[in-house]
């Protein structure tokens, strides 16, 4: 952090005029239509039977046996990630103390105490990423921090803020339930613990349950096979903090999956292992990563506020558009777009653009960024073949954009292979001693799955919850069926007492944690409200929810081309959409029905509801079922 911000176009920009766009886009439709597979998420298999260690097993916290517990209690927080923690700090702050997490993980930390992978960091800016910097003082080594410093972090807020005591590792709810007769929550686990709580919050993220290819032949293999979310530590070698893989000096390794994760892993894999292949079926864009260490001078300069307006700089670049003299702050490929065209648009006197102009400019901007991102290959891997096949063709952010110094030059090595699985759509068969792909066997030691999260699948598989009823029964799977319905994304009628994290109809805000700082802060106002009236439950009227289903609705910024255009992931259900009441195809997107009048809007509402103290829209009750009126 020592570059003072600027808005100058990014070096080896292609001009618009040099990009044949018409036959770019032409690409982009055909390499999606062909990577489009018709089981779409149902390509994945369940981490179930001779799988399970891959979601159950914690390779990093040894189990220790406790006996069931049964108890009344206030409040349950299922998650001790990101989401879980902030729940914690509020709940605290709220002046709660009858509560309690339960995570299937040995700790705190969500999707940074099970990734453990070498090379693992965040690929956000971490003065912007990691929570109450300001509160807690503590400033993150670098921009883009490792995973473990991340982890520690997490780890030391749980601390201060007293989480550890409550808290239920290693534990799998199996089953939550609501008892009218007690008008609490029952959650049962697998530990056999009886726990029935007042109120629970869902905090139990995104990327927290591995799926695996469902590759013809996956359980014939005999050699190793890990998924990096359980990173065998003993096998490769090294640590996290000396990711020196040692034990793979004579190893044939397979990693599947180009993502995110595989972009940070490749290169280490490619150092030490005798033999690496990379099974593509997509390409990432990968920029280069310009992460740097926090250089004490800046951190000195950083007046009260600081994490708050570079976090709303930060949101304006990826997600909206800077302001006229506004710099960018944050200065990497999630807010390049933006950035460019603040470039161009200075240089041109800040012209006024309607709504349409804009977009049309971000188009453009889009096309010339991942120009650049394809040509970057062409200046670093010097194999020709090689480097057409790592060239992505989609649109920005259709897949999550990365930044790394080591992954082409990877390509480079003399031990390293890519191969190109694109068109078999995935690993066309695993064998007992390897895999096959394009026709030919290749025998590994080895095979790492990088092959991602249930993101967008199916609610059941995505929490692993096996039973989940509401009110007189009501399944929250089947509640959810045709769509998501709930007031402000938290709460859903039939549910009473229940609030949901994460992404489903509500404000999207760059920074994940800051959207769960600002979701769990409105829940404990809730819960506050509710028990200091005299009640015990407090349920969303049907009214209510659909009376904010229709204000979404009728806010909502289309973006079905967009999605349906992109080439598969997770991003938009592999590609294959859901149909609407109405007949119509809809994606179910990872982030969820977004309020399409954007972030600082929904921050509005929620603060405008608040505000009102009335907590329209709840029917609250006490113990005995009797009503309670609002104050
Ligand atoms: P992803 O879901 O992004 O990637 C899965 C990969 O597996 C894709 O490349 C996919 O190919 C490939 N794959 C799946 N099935 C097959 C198959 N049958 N044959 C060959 N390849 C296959 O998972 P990641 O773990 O990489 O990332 C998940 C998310 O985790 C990221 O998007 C990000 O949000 C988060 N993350 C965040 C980091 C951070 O720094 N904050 C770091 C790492 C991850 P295809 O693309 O063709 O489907």
């Amino acid at each position: 952090m020592t570059q003072a911000p600027t808005n100058s176009l990014t070096p080896n920009l292609p001009a618009a005029g040099e990009i044949d766009i018409p036959a770019i886009k032409k690409k982009y439709q055909q390499e999606r239509d062909r990577r489009i597979r018709k089981e779409g998420q149902e390509q994945y298999v369940r981490p179930v039977d001779d799988f399970a260690d891959t979601y159950e097993a914690d390779p990093y916290t040894p189990v220790t046996p406790r006996d069931p517990v049964s108890e009344d209690i206030d409040v349950v927080v299922l998650g001790g990630g990101w989401s879980g923690i902030s729940a914690g700090v509020h709940l605290r702050r709220g002046g709660f103390s009858s509560f309690r997490h339960i995570d299937h993980a040995g700790d705190f930390g969500g999707v940074w105490y099970w990734n453990r992978y070498p090379g693992l960091q965040c690929d956000n800016d971490a003065y912007c990423y990691l929570p109450l910097l300001e509160e807690t003082g503590f400033m993150p080594s670098k921009k883009f921090t490792d995973g473990y410093e991340i982890r520690e972090y997490a780890q030391s807020i749980a601390k201060r803020y007293e989480l550890y005591e409550n808290a239920l590792f290693h534990t799998m709810v199996d089953s939550l339930r609501w008892d009218e007769s007690i008008k609490r929550w029952r959650i049962a686990t697998r530990q056999g613990d009886d726990i029935r709580a007042r109120f629970v919050i869902m905090a139990n993220g995104l990327l927290n349950i591995p799926k695996l290819p469902g590759i013809p032949g996956i359980h014939d293999f005999k050699g190793h096979m890990f998924h990096t979310a359980r990173w065998d530590n003993d096998y490769a070698g090294g640590g996290e903090k000396n990711p020196v893989l040692d034990k793979l000096a004579d190893k044939r390794v397979a990693l599947v999956g180009t993502g995110a994760t595989a972009i940070q892993l490749t290169p280490y894999l490619g150092k030490y292992a005798k033999q690496f292949y990379l099974l593509q079926r997509t390409p990432s864009c990968v920029d280069s990563r310009k992460n740097s260490k926090t250089d004490p001078e800046w951190v000195k300069t950083l007046e009260p506020g600081w994490q708050a307006r570079r976090r709303a700089n930060f949101h304006r670049g990826a997600n909206e558009r800077f302001q006229k003299d506004e710099k960018d702050l944050i200065g990497d490929i999630w807010t390049e777009v933006n950035h460019n065209i603040s470039a161009e648009l200075e240089a041109q006197g800040w012209p006024e653009l309607t709504l349409e102009e804009f977009a049309a400019r971000y188009e453009e901007m889009d096309f010339r960024v991942m120009e650049r991102l394809r040509n970057r290959v062409d200046e670093i891997v010097k194999d020709k073949e090689t480097a057409e096949l790592l060239k992505p063709y989609y649109r920005y952010q259709c897949k999550r954009p990365t930044s790394n110094d080591e992954y082409y030059q990877t390509f480079n090595r003399p031990n390293v292979t890519l191969i190109d699985v694109s068109e078999t759509q995935g690993v066309e068969r695993m064998t007992e001693n390897g895999f096959i792909a394009n026709g030919v066997e290749y025998e590994v030691d080895c095979m790492m799955f990088a092959s991602g999260y249930e993101v967008t699948s199916d609610l059941d598989r995505r929490w692993g919850i096996s039973v989940f009823e509401g009110r007189n029964g009501l399944s929250m799977y089947d509640n959810w069926n045709g769509g998501y319905k709930t007031l402000h994304g938290m709460m859903t009628h039939g549910f009473p007492n229940l609030f949901t994290t994460g992404y489903y109809q509500g404000g999207l805000n760059s920074t994940l944690t800051y959207n769960f700082e600002e979701q769990v802060k409105h829940m404990v106002y809730i819960m506050k409200e509710v028990l200091d009236r005299g009640a015990v439950a407090a349920e969303v009227s049907l009214e209510a929810q659909d009376g904010w289903i229709r204000h979404m609705r009728e806010n909502e910024v289309d973006r079905t081309q967009w999605i349906h255009d992109c080439t598969p992931s997770y991003f938009n259900n592999e590609g294959k959409p859901d149909v609407d009441e109405n007949g119509n195809e809809k994606y179910r997107f990872y982030l969820g029905e977004l309020y399409g009048r954007g972030w600082d809007a929904f921050l509005d509402v929620l603060e405008n509801w608040r505000g009102k103290g009335d907590l329209e829209g709840l029917v609250l009750e006490t113990a005995d079922g009797k009503p309670v009126q609002p104050v």
